[in-house]
């Protein structure tokens, strides 16, 4: 231990080291001592050593009669020590600090009705899938606004007491802050952010001088401000099988703060809306909310007007598909009033939530249009279906909701345009689409009103929330954003999300070492920067000068027929020499690469990345929507560049999914940058999203996911064991030979004591369990194996 304390010191430290030694560690476990064995329904089980064998095995009892013999990964067992996990409030104090006791920790927290547990930076937050009413009141509010900048750490963790330190560190001049909310679908991220809003509108707005009341100018901001959340909800979020209000997309919200701290307005950021559910719902999925909220809760006179059917008739809509366990008439009927309410709050007038609601039928209707594949069989072009019924009246509604002609519909939608350049002259002629590409020309058209109709409602939001800037100083950030995804199948939407986890991860680790540097200066302990837990590499990897981006990009910018086996060749040939990228092992001859990224390995399938990158819009359906007859319609589309279109310079200069998003990233992290960041790490305890169920391998996994066990290894790299100098004494300082040892400052007396060795330390007199526990405490505090890199 002590060479490797010194190689530490030196910062020499590697996975060798660590592991040769670790062998050396095995021979010290001995009978009696309290270990984790890994388990395969519990991941930790608690075992107490009865033996080791010579091949450095050990042989643990489990419970009475329960003797099994096992070789530990990762070199020797972990420690259990002594810890009372229920009281332990931060996962820091954990002793010895091992990733089984902080699954364990939070697990035994859970069960006692603790949801919240801090982790040094962070707090992490279990979602208790049930009100807990005690938990959010008024009073708890009160609990936490009120205490000292100094008392607020005391106070139980919550996400009250981390909205308190960013709003304390904001009005004690301390500048920007930002929360950043992570997570797993269902996690209870949004939830999370909703909480801090509240109280941060709450709380803001009662900082004033007793008697001073607060001007209605800000009453009435802060009710806007929250009255945003119904509206990005009910457009942004819909029904999936993880989570019946799954965000579908990432918001970043600015709360701007005068130099008087209080509340004055917010801006909004949002990030990659996921565009195909419009189209596509999965089986037991739903379209967004809207819809549903539209269909259920608009008054018959409207209907008529909407063309959703009469009084009598119930129309049908392929994109509204109904799941019996997750529809509500009544739920959908009361949210529509809700987000009505909050639009008219926000300046979105009567007038222009028809304007929308008439946008919004006419996307439903669109859905309903099927093609006539038999024409195309016998070589004919494709041609709208004519003998469906509820076709043809679809398309009458949609082209009258739209503002378009029927025939410029549909011959947008069944031919496309191909501009040839031959010499000099540029000819241009009409090929008639194939039936699978007519549907994705009326798809593109729906993801685009939709997108763009949701981008339209994020500007009027800011334009009627955002402060002027010479009124707000400085901000609160809260970064709402799908954590780390792993599908069975993974294309470039969870690249890009993974991205984003990755540079979240970053900063993070910076600002955690940054952190723990501080720390260490205080404590005047040695510090060496812990260069290889960066992941720089991986980013590079991902977005650098010569990337998967880059060569992605490339691709499309060429913008010939794309070739994913191509593509994933020349990923592999340029790129091989990262340790971070590798072929997928059995992808059953796809084209795929691996991607290690910080908290786990994702393959991802090239077949599709490139057509999602480029997210070509055919110039015709721009054109036919730029020349609607109405209005709001056509000033959706007004300033849109398309991709893919070389033969304008417009065109050529249009960029890709992933350079917009790299673009907003990096502007994010900027901002970030500039602020103390706070973290709140939200975990879903199980899949089934029920109370009082606690899946340990879930939860272990999104532990790892998030950055909180690759935390716990770095804190092990350094120094994992932490205790006050007076508790140090208590536990140890029966080892020494004097009381009057004892009787000097607690710091210089625990530096005599530890400065003590085997040799001269008092042991005959000692109680055999007090030396036990003395080794357990120097073994627990060994460093244990370092994070994968
Ligand atoms: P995410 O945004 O991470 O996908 P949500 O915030 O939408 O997840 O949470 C999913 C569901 O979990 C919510 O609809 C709510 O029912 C429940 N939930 C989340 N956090 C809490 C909490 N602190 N207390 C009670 N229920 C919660
Ligand atoms: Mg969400």
């Amino acid at each position: 231990a002590d060479a490797q304390n010194n190689a530490r010191k030196q910062g020499k430290l590697d996975a060798k080291t660590t592991h040769e030694d670790s062998a050396v560690a095995v021979k010290k476990y001995e009978k009696g001592l309290d270990v984790w064995i890994q388990d395969e329904a519990l991941v930790w089980v608690q075992a107490t050593v009865v033996g080791t064998m010579k091949d450095g095995r050990i042989i643990v009892r489990v419970g009475p009669g329960q003797d099994s013999v096992v070789w530990v990964k990762g070199g020797y067992p972990q420690l259990c020590g002594e810890n009372n996990f229920v009281e332990t409030e931060d996962l820091t104090r954990l002793n010895p600090l091992t990733e089984p006791a902080v699954l364990h920790c939070i697990h035994e927290r859970y069960k006692q009705g603790e949801y919240y547990t801090t982790a040094g930076i962070t707090l992490v937050a279990v979602n208790p899938f049930s009100t807990v009413p005690s938990l959010y009141s008024l009073a708890k509010i009160h609990l936490y606004s009120t205490a000292q900048p100094q008392d607020v750490k005391e106070l139980p963790p919550h996400v009250f007491a981390v909205a308190q330190q960013a709003f304390g560190n904001l009005s004690r001049g301390l500048g920007s802050q930002a929360i950043i909310v992570s997570g797993e679908s269902g996690a209870g991220k949004t939830w999370t952010a909703r909480c801090l809003m509240r109280y941060l509108a709450t709380t803001s707005a009662g900082k004033r001088l007793p008697g001073q009341r607060t001007p209605t100018s800000i009453v009435k901001i802060e009710k806007r401000i929250l009255d945003s959340n119904p509206i990005l909800e009910a457009f942004g979020n819909a029904g999936t099988v993880r989570n019946h209000n799954s965000s579908r997309f990432g918001k970043f919200i600015q709360l701007q703060f005068n130099r008087s701290y209080h509340l004055v307005g917010a801006s909004i950021q949002t990030y990659l809306l996921e565009k195909t559910r419009v189209v596509h719902q999965a089986q037991g999925e739903r379209n967004y909310h809207i819809f549903y909220q539209l269909y259920h809760g608009i008054s018959d006179e409207e209907r008529e007007l909407l063309g959703l059917g009469g009084e009598e008739e119930e129309y049908q809509f392929e994109w509204l598909p109904t799941d019996e366990s997750q529809n509500d008439r009544d739920e959908d009927w009361s949210s529509f009033a809700i987000t009505r309410q909050a639009m008219t709050s926000l300046g979105i007038g009567k007038c222009q939530q028809q304007e929308i609601f008439r946008l919004l039928s006419a996307i439903l209707h669109l859905g309903n249009i099927v093609f006539n594949s038999d024409a195309h069989d016998d070589g004919c072009p494709c041609t709208i279906e004519e003998d469906d019924q509820r076709c043809q009246q679809s398309l009458r509604v949609v082209c009258s909701l739209l503002g378009v002609n029927e025939d410029a519909l549909g011959r947008c939608l069944t031919y496309r345009r191909i501009t040839a350049v031959p010499g000099r002259r540029k000819s241009v002629f009409m090929k008639p689409c194939k039936p699978d590409e007519c549907v994705a020309r009326r798809d593109c058209l729906a993801k685009l009103l939709y997108a763009r109709l949701f981008d339209w409602l994020v500007d009027i939001i800011n334009k009627n929330i955002c402060g002027e800037q010479a009124e707000w100083k400085t901000f609160i950030g809260l970064l709402d954003v799908y954590g780390f995804e792993s599908f069975p199948e993974n294309s470039l939407e969870q690249l890009c999300i993974n991205y984003a986890n990755e540079k979240l991860q970053q900063h993070f680790v910076h600002h955690f070492l940054r952190a723990q540097q501080e720390e260490y200066e205080e404590e005047m302990i040695p510090w060496n920067y812990c260069q290889f837990v960066d992941n720089k590499d991986c980013l590079e990897l991902i977005e650098g000068k010569i990337s998967i981006f880059a060569l992605v990009n490339e691709e499309c910018r060429l913008n010939r027929p794309s070739d994913s086996q191509q593509l994933a060749d020349r990923i592999h040939s340029t790129l091989g020499e990262s340790r971070h990228i590798f072929r997928p092992k059995s992808i059953h001859g796809q084209a795929a690469f691996t991607v290690h990224h910080y908290a786990d390995r994702v393959t991802y399938q090239v077949h599709g990345i490139m057509e999602k990158n480029k997210d070509a819009v055919p110039e015709e359906l721009v054109e036919l929507i730029t020349q609607s007859g109405n209005k709001f319609v056509s000033s959706l589309v007004g300033d849109m560049v398309v991709m893919g279109d070389t033969t304008s310079k417009k065109g050529r200069t249009a960029r890709t999914v992933v350079s917009k998003f790299k673009a907003s990233l990096d502007k994010l992290m900027h901002t970030l940058e500039s602020t103390s960041p706070h973290y709140i790490r939200c975990i879903k305890p199980n899949v089934q999203s029920r109370p009082g169920v606690f899946d340990r391998r879930h939860v272990e996994r999104q532990l790892q996911a998030c950055g909180v066990l690759e935390t716990v290894n770095i804190s092990r790299l350094s120094y994992p064991t932490r205790l006050a100098y007076p508790a140090f004494l208590e536990r140890y300082g029966i080892i020494m030979r004097t009381a009057a040892d004892q009787a000097t400052s607690s710091r210089s007396s625990v530096s005599s004591l530890s400065s003590l060795s085997d040799e001269n330390l008092d042991t005959e007199n000692m109680d055999p369990q007090d030396l036990l526990r003395r080794k357990n405490l120097v073994a627990g505090g060994t460093p244990g194996t370092p994070g994968r890199r």
